[in-house]
C-alpha cells in the first residue's frame, strides 16, 4: 500500500517532467537549462507552483501570475503518469520489469501528445508519405 502510494507520487513527479518534454522539445529547447515558466508572463515559477495535480487544482487551472490558462493536457499527463506507475506497480513490483514498462509507457506518452498537438504522423506532417482515404480502402480490397 504504501509502496504503492510512492509509485503514485513518483508517477506525478515524472509526468511533470513530461509535460515539460511535450513543451520543450518541438521547439528545440533544452529540458535542463532553464527553469518552468508560464509561456504567456514568461514569470519564472515558483517551487509550490510545480506541485503537480495539486497547483493546477489550487490555482483553478491559471497561472498564479497572469491569469492565463493553463492546458488541461497539463494535469492530465500528470494524473495518468501517476495511474500508469501504479498500475505497472501492481502488476510488477520493484523490478527490471517496472522500470522498462514505466520508461516505455512515457516515451510513447511524450511521442503521442506532441503528435496530437502538432498534428505529426498519419500523413499530415510535413515530408512524410502521403496516404490519403483512396489508399487505405485500395490496401483494405486486396
Ligand atoms: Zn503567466
Amino acid at each position: 500500500m504504501v509502496n504503492g502510494i510512492c509509485a503514485v507520487l513518483f508517477g506525478l513527479a515524472v509526468g511533470s517532467f513530461l509535460n515539460v518534454c511535450i513543451d520543450r522539445l518541438p521547439r528545440g529547447q533544452s529540458l535542463l537549462h532553464r527553469r518552468s515558466h508560464c509561456p504567456v508572463c514568461k514569470t519564472t515559477l515558483a517551487a509550490h507552483d510545480l506541485v503537480p495535480v495539486l497547483s493546477y487544482v489550487l490555482l483553478w487551472g491559471r497561472c498564479r501570475y497572469c491569469s492565463a490558462p493553463i492546458p488541461k493536457r497539463v494535469v492530465l499527463v500528470e494524473a495518468g503518469t501517476g495511474m500508469l506507475f501504479l498500475v505497472f506497480w501492481s502488476i510488477y513490483g520493484a523490478s527490471v520489469y517496472f522500470l522498462l514498462a514505466t520508461l516505455a509507457a512515457c516515451v510513447l506518452l511524450v511521442v503521442l501528445i506532441i503528435g496530437i498537438e502538432h498534428g505529426v504522423g498519419l500523413g499530415r506532417g510535413r515530408g512524410s508519405p502521403q496516404v490519403g482515404k483512396k489508399g487505405v480502402r485500395d490496401g483494405l480490397r486486396r
